[in-house]
């Protein structure tokens, strides 16, 4: 269930999150840094002042600090954006300038892992579109910032690709949920799969010298 839909009830949103809550309870002792995906709000709420409209409930579901973060774990920096803004995928103005002192802040030679639900640049954006739609604006930014090990994962397409451009890498992941948790269709390479790309997960080894290992694997059920 995706809770953007226009006819995605109150009940509905609240048995997904508690069916969340669940699985969450499962994984308790992983740390869990999240980033807001387009399915994730209820925009159907009766009013924007309902306390579960938007992007605001969604953050203390899933334990983010705010719609875009950052932080640092053994030597990396890890910047989690919000692609979810007009013209989708892309950044706001606020979170524009935002990034900007992240990155200025951050010093040369650290690696860099930049988390968004749309793809910065991807490959399967070209026959099926969903790209950032100011990859423009991000790439330049990127490239002003060559002195550090910069790489980047999205999801949204379902799709798994790797897009490298002036150095920087981009690994779109696939997704958990494939044909959107159905049968698939005409176009399926097989039952459940997206196109050419089975349900899966990525699991990614990032390394001292500013490198990083994607791997997907296929998820069986
Ligand atoms: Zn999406």
């Amino acid at each position: 269930m995706a809770a953007d839909y226009s006819h995605i009830t109150r009940e509905e949103v609240l048995e997904q999150w508690g069916i969340w809550k669940e699985l969450r309870e499962e994984f308790k002792k992983f740390d869990m840094y999240s980033c807001l995906g387009n399915h994730d709000m209820w925009w159907a709420a009766p009013d924007k002042t309902d306390s579960m409209y938007g992007k605001n409930y969604v953050l203390d579901k899933v334990e983010m600090p705010f719609r875009y973060y950052s932080f640092a774990k053994n030597g990396w920096h890890f910047i989690v954006l919000d692609s979810n803004n007009k013209n989708a995928g892309s950044l706001d103005q606020e979170q524009r300038i935002w990034l900007e002192n992240e990155l200025n802040r951050i010093p040369p030679g650290s690696p860099v892992l930049v988390m968004t639900h749309y793809p910065i640049l991807a490959v399967s954006t070209i026959p099926y579109g969903g790209n950032h739609t100011d990859s423009k604006y991000i790439t330049k930014l990127f490239h002003k910032h060559q002195d550090k090990k910069i790489h980047c994962i999205s999801g949204h397409m379902h799709l798994l690709d790797t897009a490298v451009y002036n150095n920087v890498n981009y690994y779109c992941n696939g997704s958990m949920s494939g044909f959107w948790w159905g049968d698939g269709d005409g176009e399926s390479a097989k039952k459940g799969w997206y196109h050419e790309t089975p349900p899966g997960y990525s699991i990614i080894d990032f390394y001292d010298d500013g490198t990083l290992k994607n791997t997907y694997y296929p998820n069986i059920y």
